[in-house]
């Protein structure tokens, strides 16, 4: 299937690695101009590189931490120079990280939201009113499956995913009229380096091998393995296509049958 996307402008927000790289790679083989970003310029460059070999178009490398808004703004300065105003933003960062309610303080809570909502928010900001004049825009945001079922350890990701959630559904409203489509993708379970250190802590905890680790983490997912970077930068490149341009104010959950809910 043409997904339509040739000759388009992405800018992939933590994309040095994990899914993000895989959006990233996914969009290139498409034909897109991707800009990529994180905050390590080695392995940004490299993977720009990479992804540049296999898609054969242009992609730039930017060194940004999202949460912080002067790179943020280079992030999109560097887009529009080089390629022109994005038509495609996809948001993701690193996850907060693992624990329980009594373990954070307000400082915490707002690097999270920082982190995982508010860069996002104003990421949207800085590109839509192009998207709106040009008619045409992609928005997707990588939360995570504990939207739909919060995972007990990570109450700092539970919380600022389901803030971006909502914001997600009431913009997209706002933005349909316009020809944006506003989506969240939501990981279950992908074998990347954020679920590595995961993993890690919980074979710690038990006492258990990363090879035991891994194979009950696998159990718990009907089609019994782990997602791949690969599987999901291919859903999210066809929900950034022409050909997904009724699909507006959803959560797609990729997680190969782990949530139970209906909704
Ligand atoms: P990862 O740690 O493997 O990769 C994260 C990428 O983002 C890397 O390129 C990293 O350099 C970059 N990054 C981190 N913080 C950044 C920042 N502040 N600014 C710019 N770049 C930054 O993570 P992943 O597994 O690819 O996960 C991506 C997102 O999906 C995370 O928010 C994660 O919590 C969420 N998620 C992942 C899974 C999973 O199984 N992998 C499951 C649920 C949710």
């Amino acid at each position: 299937m043409d997904l339509g996307l040739t000759n388009k402008i992405a800018v992939v927000q933590g994309a040095s690695r994990g899914l993000g790289y895989g959006v990233a790679t996914a969009l290139s083989r498409e034909g897109v101009r991707v800009v990529i970003c994180s905050r390590n310029r080695s392995e940004i460059e490299s993977a720009a590189k990479s992804i540049q070999s296999e898609g054969g178009y242009p992609v730039l490398p930017v060194v940004c931490d999202v949460a912080n808004p002067e790179q943020r703004a280079n992030l999109f300065e560097t887009c529009r120079k080089g390629f022109g105003p994005p038509d495609i933003l996809v948001c993701n960062a690193g996850g907060p990280p693992p624990g329980n309610f009594t373990e954070f303080t307000e400082q915490d809570y707002k690097r999270a939201l920082e982190t995982n909502f508010l860069s996002a928010v104003e990421s949207v900001r800085t590109v839509v009113e192009d998207m709106k004049t040009r008619r045409w825009g992609r928005i997707l945001f990588i939360t995570s499956m504990a939207v739909k079922q919060p995972i007990d350890s990570l109450i700092l990701s539970n919380s600022a995913r389901s803030a971006l959630t909502a914001y997600a559904k009431t913009i997209s409203r706002d933005l349909a009229p316009f020809g944006i489509t506003v989506n969240c993708i939501l990981p279950g379970l992908h074998r990347t380096r954020r679920l590595e250190s995961l993993a890690r802590q919980i074979s710690e905890n038990s006492g258990q091998t990363m090879e035991e680790t891994w194979k009950e983490l696998a159990a718990d997912i009907p089609v019994g393995r782990l997602g791949t970077s690969e599987e999901f930068g291919a859903v999210a490149a066809f929900l950034c296509s022409g050909k997904a341009s009724f699909i507006t104010g959803q959560s797609i959950v990729h997680d190969g049958g782990t949530i139970r809910a209906l909704l």
